[in-house]
């Protein structure tokens, strides 16, 4: 297969429109048989429910090439799960979840030419959406709506080497209690753009927000969700029904009972305990685990003694061993590899 003519390494992380795109339409109470497109544009009423009231959700997936030359894509079953309940909270038609899986190796397969070569460290970023086409004035849920499904080659995460990032403790709220916090909706995203970008004005990578209710809790930052790890190697993630329920974060819990052995907890974390953890990460698709080297409260610095200039060890060692399953070199919990050519 011929592969188009990239600079791979030094892809950013930006939209690059591609050849294909799959699309399904929702009108009359069902979804059509959807079909691959060539069009990137959309023409809909400027009184679509999405225009008007934000009626939108989305998921965010990878697609890469395996040492021994697989296209391969990552537990896209959970990734249809989480669209499913997102549509659910927010009056959209759910896509079937078989469906969904067909549509994304649909699309990873007609451009499979732009999925970036083994080793290059860049993947081809695989967005499934949907949003409200049909229009609304009065506030309620649209009747008709689209999903889509499109690809676009993103760099690897970290160009030139890893750089721990600086957090401040957010006065912004992110999800309120009861709220869509859990949803991956594009609204949780419109809000959160003022917050970080008055963050990066004030020098920091990213927001820590708290719960909502108390201002005690930690939950996660405008993307991700956090892992940490105690003196003794205990890892240790936020739980919360205000957090979005990253597929990375799932899997690298798994990964560091079944494969590293360690200990691992899902419970309450109190901002206040967070200076006595030894190592501290993001979570996502786009990096896998960001170290996380200081968050500032108010002027409060917190250090973590993995420091500013590497990945703490047991982080480094959860990322390796991920990214070692995603690519092929490690043998993956049964289901995790959906294999695409
Ligand atoms: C998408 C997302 C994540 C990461 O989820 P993954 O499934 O690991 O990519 C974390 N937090 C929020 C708010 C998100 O929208």
């Amino acid at each position: 297969m011929e592969k188009k003519n990239i600079d791979w390494a030094n892809l950013g992380f930006g939209y690059v429109k591609t050849d294909k795109r799959f699309v399904s339409n929702y009108k009359d109470g069902k979804w059509d048989d959807g079909a691959l497109v060539s069009d990137a544009t959309i023409a809909i009423s400027e009184c679509a429910g999405v225009l008007q009231y934000s009626q939108a959700c989305f998921e965010g997936m990878k697609a890469y090439t395996t040492e021994d030359g697989h296209i391969v894509t990552f537990r896209p079953d959970l990734n249809a799960q989480r669209m499913e309940d997102s549509c659910k909270r927010l009056e959209m038609p759910a896509f079937p979840k078989e469906s969904f899986v067909d549509a994304v190796v649909k699309t990873i397969e007609a451009n499979s030419e732009w999925v970036p070569p083994y080793g290059s460290g860049a993947t081809l970023y695989i967005r499934p959406f949907m949003f409200a086409s049909g229009p609304v004035i009065g506030v309620k849920p649209a009747d008709e709506y689209q999903f889509r499904v499109f690809a676009t080659p993103v760099g690897p995460y970290f160009k030139g080497g890893v750089k721990p990032l600086t957090l401040r403790v957010s006065d912004f709220d992110r999800a309120a209690p009861n709220g869509t916090g859990h949803i991956k909706a594009g609204l949780n995203y419109a809000m959160s753009l003022h917050a970080i970008v008055t963050a990066h004005e004030e020098g920091f990578d990213e927001n820590m927000y708290l719960d909502a209710a108390t201002r005690t809790k930690v939950e996660e930052t405008g993307g991700a969700n956090f892992l940490f790890v105690t003196k003794d190697n205990k890892v240790v993630t936020p739980k919360s029904n205000t957090i979005l329920p990253s597929i990375t974060r799932r899997s690298l819990m798994t990964v560091a009972k079944d494969y590293l052995g360690l200990e691992i907890e899902e419970r309450t974390v109190y901002l206040d305990e967070v200076k006595d953890f030894a190592e501290c990460g993001l979570c996502g698709t786009a990096a896998v685990i960001s170290p996380v080297g200081k968050i500032v409260d108010h002027g409060k610095e917190i250090c973590f003694p993995s420091g500013m200039s590497d990945m703490g060890p047991i982080t480094k060692k959860l990322r390796d061993t991920l990214t070692g399953i995603q690519m092929g070199h490690i043998e993956a919990p049964k289901g995790w590899l959906k294999i695409i050519k």
